[in-house]
């Protein structure tokens, strides 16, 4: 896509807005509730707003490479700024952590990346994921170290002791996704049966 063809799309927007005039004015008089934190993958490809048929307004997103939330002892200060907004100034009532086929990040790490690499640095927070998916003897490694990932990172997020607390109090509840590119189709990850289900 061109820079050009950008332009030209807010032109197309503006028309949208207008449309949805009283949507785009609430949300600058009244400012952002959103319920929802989502935390999904940089990748082009998985547009957390398109998949879900969210509005403006309804999702506080922040997204990297592999959906990674760094624990808490890490001092990741992009990652816990955004969670610490969310959950403590937001009040959001749902952390979806979204995972997607065919995770480039995830790729890279399998396969090895270069010491040197800052994206080496970032993916440590994911060789868990990889060992947990080295572990089941069934299945293809790549999309089980996905699946484990999203886990992971669910598991990471209950090591702010703020998140832990609310989810405690049933304020919070942390959601595990998994989005399929090939179909378009969402799974989530169900505690009680410890497997992935269609959420439709
Ligand atoms: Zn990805």
């Amino acid at each position: 896509m061109s820079l050009e063809k950008l332009m030209k799309g807010n032109a197309v927007f503006t028309k949208t807005y207008e449309k949805n005039k009283q949507l785009y004015s609430d949300l600058v008089n009244e400012g952002q509730h959103p319920k929802v934190m989502w935390v999904g993958c940089s990748d082009s490809r998985v547009v957390p707003e398109f998949i879900v048929k969210a509005n403006a307004g309804d999702l506080f997103v922040t997204r990297n490479i592999a959906n990674i939330i760094p624990p808490s002892d890490a001092k990741d200060s992009n990652s816990s700024s955004v969670l610490e907004y969310a959950v403590e100034h937001l009040h959001v009532e749902h952390i979806v952590i979204c995972g997607h086929t065919g995770c480039g990040g995830i790729n890279a790490m399998l396969q090895g990346i270069p010491q040197d690499s800052i994206i080496n640095d970032w993916m440590k927070h994911a060789y868990k994921a990889k060992e947990n998916a080295e572990q089941q003897n069934r299945g293809d490694l790549e999309i089980n170290t996905i699946k484990a990932n999203v886990l992971l990172q669910a598991e990471h997020l209950l090591s702010f002791s703020y998140v832990k607390e609310k989810v405690g109090r049933k304020q919070l509840k942390i959601h595990k996704w998994l989005y399929d590119m090939s179909s378009g189709k969402i799974s989530f990850y169900d505690d009680h049966k410890n497997e992935w289900n269609l959420l439709n």
